[in-house]
């Protein structure tokens, strides 16, 4: 008889849909599109409440033979507008709130860039920071088994988030293809290139991020001779925004991450310090900057501060120390919406993450048509064709923010909501 250990966090408590916390912050964006919009109001409240809701109990051998029991999850925000479309994160701070929170981002943003998706999320609470490959792959090849439900090349399409990556897509889309008999590509995007992964999806949301701040930099008349930025958060979205910039001659002068933060005034050599991250695990104690703290980071003028790393990195205790024009949103929600308004009366320019970030999930879409066609385009044409949408969608933000006189944030809501009103609208109400 295998030992039985309770894991992963709390049970799921409370009201549902959640109506605290994360999901009740995107909503209050809702809300503010929602007055420069003409909704019916059986609409509007159709796009307040998500469409469809998974929650899982997965129990998984540990390498000490004790089975321990997680929690996963699953939202469908909403899928009018095609199949449902978002990550899996892994995450102690994974909820029922914070994935309904950000598979509505998901609507919103994919509407943003107008790929014809709905938006999904998914997670798991645990830590995968002290467990084992061996028992991340059980992990996720439960909760996939869990998933098969709802996910599949029409229907849902998973893809990496916080902590999750492209080995974690190979063993998701290889337990759903095992349950169905045979090998199905499309079934989740940021998979290995070796079985239908695209050319460019690693870097695809940092790639989509520096086009937004080039436009965003084009439009206040800041040249890119001479430009500085800060860094928060240094995994995967974090670091290659960070080496891009670095490659275009950018000064990154801050860095950030869990454990601290680190300042050097003539900027700090990206490469090197991917290095000292490899080998000591945070980017503290670098050579060639000085340790500091993130409140002394902030302060540090820059003319882009990009948040890459989890929500509420900006929030009322720290947003009064940001130095910075342009605030470009690598991560999901890293802005509360109390450090918003205080950015917006300050005059700072806002990328919110449902446009700045969307590079991720433009390459994923870009991954499913070749997975679904068998045919592969190179990285050229993958590049250019992110280039294409990324400017697009910037302009079409940047037009009825200063058209309606709103913020970025709120203008890239009207954009996305207003495609996702359309197509509810469109299709009716059923039966
Ligand atoms: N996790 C990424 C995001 O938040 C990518 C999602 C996807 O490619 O489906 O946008």
């Amino acid at each position: 008889m295998d030992t039985l250990v309770q894991g992963g966090g709390l049970p799921p408590t409370g009201l549902y849909p959640p109506q605290n916390g994360l999901f009740k912050e995107v909503l209050s964006s809702l809300e503010a599109a929602k007055k420069h919009l003409d909704l019916p109001s059986a609409i509007y409240e159709r796009l307040s409440i998500p469409r469809r809701s998974l929650i899982v109990s997965l129990p998984v051998k540990m390498d000490d033979d004790a089975v321990k029991f997680f929690w996963g999850y699953r939202v469908q925000y909403d899928f009018a507008r095609g199949p449902a479309k978002g990550g899996i994160r892994y995450h102690p701070k994974v909820s029922l709130d914070e994935i309904t929170a950000l598979a509505a981002l998901m609507t919103w943003k994919c509407a943003v860039v107008d790929i014809p998706f709905g938006g999904a999320k998914g997670g798991v609470t645990c830590d995968p920071t002290v467990m084992s490959r061996d028992e991340k792959k059980r992990l996720t090849r439960r909760f996939t088994y869990e998933l098969a439900l709802l996910i599949g090349p029409e229907s849902d399409i998973p893809a990496p988030d916080v902590y999750t990556d492209e080995q974690t897509m190979a063993w998701m889309m290889d337990t759903y293809s095992m349950i169905k008999g045979y090998t199905i590509p499309g079934v989740v995007t940021g998979k290995p290139v070796c079985i239908g992964g695209s050319l460019g999806r690693g870097k695809a949301t940092s790639e989509g991020l520096v086009i937004t701040i080039l436009e965003a930099l084009g439009h206040l008349k800041i040249p890119v001779n001479g430009l500085k930025v800060s860094v928060i958060g240094f995994g995967k979205v974090g670091y290659h925004a960070a080496e891009i910039l670095f490659g275009m001659g950018v000064k990154v002068v801050g860095v950030a991450d869990s454990k601290g933060a680190i300042i050097a005034v003539n900027g700090i050599d990206i490469a090197s310090l991917v290095k000292h991250k490899a080998a000591k695990g945070t980017v503290t104690g670098f050579a060639g900057a000085q340790d500091a703290t993130l409140d002394e980071m902030l302060s540090v003028p820059v003319d882009v501060l990009i948040p890459a790393a989890l929500e509420g990195q900006i929030n009322v205790g720290n947003v009064k120390k940001i130095n910075a024009r342009i605030v470009a949103e690598g991560a999901n929600n890293p802005v509360t919406p109390d450090a918003d308004r205080v950015l917006a009366e300050k005059g700072v320019f806002m990328l919110p993450g449902i446009l700045a970030n969307a590079g991720g999930v433009v390459v994923s879409y870009f991954e499913w048509v070749q997975d679904l066609q068998r045919y592969f385009w190179n990285e050229t044409e993958i590049n250019e064709r992110l280039k294409t949408i990324m400017k697009k969608s910037f302009k079409e933000v940047l037009r009825v923010s200063l058209e309606k006189k709103i913020d970025m944030r709120t203008a890239a809501m009207v954009v996305g909501v207003k495609r996702v009103a359309e197509a509810v609208m469109a299709r009716g109400l059923y039966p």
